[in-house]
Parts: structure tokens; C-alpha cells; sequence
């Protein structure tokens, strides 16, 4: 079976458990959801931060941790035991990868010690992934949609939330299944925050195929990806496995990681500090990069 049929059969079947059982995914993106296949990769916007495009030979992995009040309902029903695998974690630590993980509010509610814990570690990023992990259009892979009017209030929250329990404030959204309506982006941005999606979607989500994700991911890594995954659970039971195989793989070709601001700082910030708006697809501010000029992140 061609990769893109075995995607396209995936995409149908994490529909379907999402629409019978309320389950948060992402699979590929589609900032223009249509009825049609899935498209697998992110359609760059001078708006959303899809790759930096840098030519030094290093990454971004990211991390969606995603949680609905459905899952939270099955997990607290004991129907299942945690929507994230510890080995996944244990993988990146073991392998000492900088990473960026977005949370959803109610993940950081649910586990605490855990959004602590990140919040601690010096590889780690924490971005904003929304406070339920509803969809910000009425047709996003099954995910149930958020309303009209809602999204401000939601994206606060989630900001709020990972503030009070992390101490962390994030720079940085990712919408749920990559889907955003008209007007979504100036919210965000008014906020403070900046949108960052992906350029490689490791196609992790209800996979149970390692082989499938390494070869995606391996098939598509280039300087400057951002390349996005799942913490691991029952909605991606494969992505510990696929990690083990993928980082020495990319290590093997010359690789190395960091987190979302560990690329733009390569991009950014010269010997002595900032040097300029470049060729960001999104603006910041000088203030905004004073910090991680001065402090860059771990390229590993
Ligand atoms: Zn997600």
C-alpha cells in the first residue's frame, strides 16, 4: 500500500474514533479545511511559522499534548490510564533532546507535576496548544468545534492556566488539528502570541505503525523543520518506538535538535545579540528576542 493510501486510511479511521469517542488528534494540517483528503503538510502563511528556514543541518521536535474533555472523562472513568507515554519522555531525556511540547490548559490541570516538570527542564519549551483541544473551524478531523466567538476566550484560558501552574509564559499557539478560521490569526496575535504549525507532520496519531512514521519523518527532515508528534497514549501508540529509530537516524546524517526558539535564534540572533528582523515569516519585536539572544537554547 502507497504511503499516501495508508494515510488517507488512517485519516478515515481517526475520524471515525474521534467522532464515536470525542478523541483530540492531529493529523496533518489543512489551514482551509476541506471535505477532501487531508493534506499532509502545512501550507506556509507569512503568518504561521512552518519551518525556519535556516541551512545549518538542525530540527525542531515538537510535541502536541492534547487533551478534551472527553479523554479527561475516559481517563477519570478508568476506561484509560493516561493520554501520554512516559517512554516517550524517557526517550528524549536518554537521547538529551531539546524539545517543544504544546500543552492544552487541560493537560496542564491534569497533570501538574508533570507541566511542572517541563516547565523545570532546561530542554524543554512549553507552547499553548488551546485550554480544550476543540476545533477553531466546524470541520477539522472530527474534533468537535469550539463555536463561534469562543476562541479568544479559550486560548486565555489555556495561556492563563499554564502560567499559574508552570510559572511559564508561552510565546507560542498551535491550533488544534492545524485548522483556523478568518480572524483566528489577529487573535492570536493580540494575545501576544505567534502561531506555530509544522512542516512535517510525523503522522503519529492513532498509528500503530513505527515504520511508517520514521520513513515519513526520515523521508522529509530538512534544516529548519518543525516537525510535529504526539506525546504518546492511546492516540499515538507508536511514537516511542519511531523516536528510537528516528533521532539516530538524523543524528547519523548530521542532525542535531533544538527547540522552536533554538531555530530562530539561529536565524536571529548574531555573536552580540539580535541582528534584525530578517526573513521571519512572522515579526517580532526586538524585546522579544533580547532573551533568548542572550540565553539561546540547546542546539543538541
Ligand atoms: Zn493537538
Amino acid at each position: 500500500m502507497s504511503r499516501r493510501r495508508f494515510g488517507t486510511r488512517l485519516f478515515l479511521i481517526a475520524c471515525a474514533v474521534a467522532a464515536a469517542g470525542g478523541l483530540g488528534l492531529l493529523l496533518g494540517s489543512s489551514l482551509s479545511p476541506s471535505r477532501g483528503e487531508p493534506r499532509e503538510e502545512a501550507r506556509p502563511s507569512s503568518a504561521i511559522l512552518t519551518r525556519v528556514p535556516i541551512s545549518a543541518k538542525v530540527v525542531a521536535l515538537t510535541f502536541d499534548f492534547d487533551m478534551t474533555p472527553g479523554m479527561l472523562f475516559r481517563m477519570q472513568s478508568g476506561e484509560v490510564e493516561a493520554w501520554y507515554d512516559p517512554t516517550v519522555l524517557h526517550v528524549l531525556r536518554q537521547e538529551r533532546i531539546p524539545y517543544t511540547i504544546f500543552i492544552t490548559g487541560l493537560a496542564t490541570l491534569t497533570y501538574p507535576d508533570l507541566a511542572r516538570s517541563f516547565a523545570h527542564d532546561r530542554l524543554v519549551e512549553l507552547g499553548n496548544h488551546s485550554h480544550r483541544h476543540f476545533a477553531f473551524t466546524p470541520d477539522c478531523f472530527g474534533l468537535p468545534f469550539i463555536g463561534e466567538g469562543r476562541a479568544q476566550e479559550d486560548i486565555e484560558t489555556a495561556q492563563q492556566t499554564i502560567q499559574r501552574i508552570t510559572g511559564v509564559t508561552p510565546r507560542y499557539f498551535r491550533f488544534p488539528g492545524g485548522c483556523l478560521g478568518a480572524g483566528d490569526v489577529a487573535i492570536v496575535n493580540n494575545l501576544g502570541l505567534r502561531i506555530v504549525h509544522w512542516d512535517v507532520a510525523a503522522g503519529d496519531a492513532f498509528n500503530p505503525d513505527a515504520d511508517s512514521i520514521i520513513h515519513y519523518v526520515g523521508d522529509r527532515a530538512r534544516p529548519g523543520s518543525i516537525i510535529a508528534f504526539h506525546l504518546g497514549g492511546p492516540n499515538a501508540p507508536a511514537t516511542a518506538d519511531a523516536l528510537r529509530a528516528i533521532i539516530p537516524s538524523l543524528r547519523a546524517h548530521g542532525y542535531k535538535f533544538t527547540t522552536v526558539t533554538g531555530l530562530l535564534s539561529l536565524l536571529e540572533c548574531g555573536a552580540k545579540g539580535p541582528v534584525g528582523r530578517r526573513s521571519l515569516p512572522f515579526s517580532l519585536t526586538p524585546a522579544a528576542w533580547k532573551a533568548p539572544c542572550r540565553d539561546k537554547p540547546p542546539v543538541l
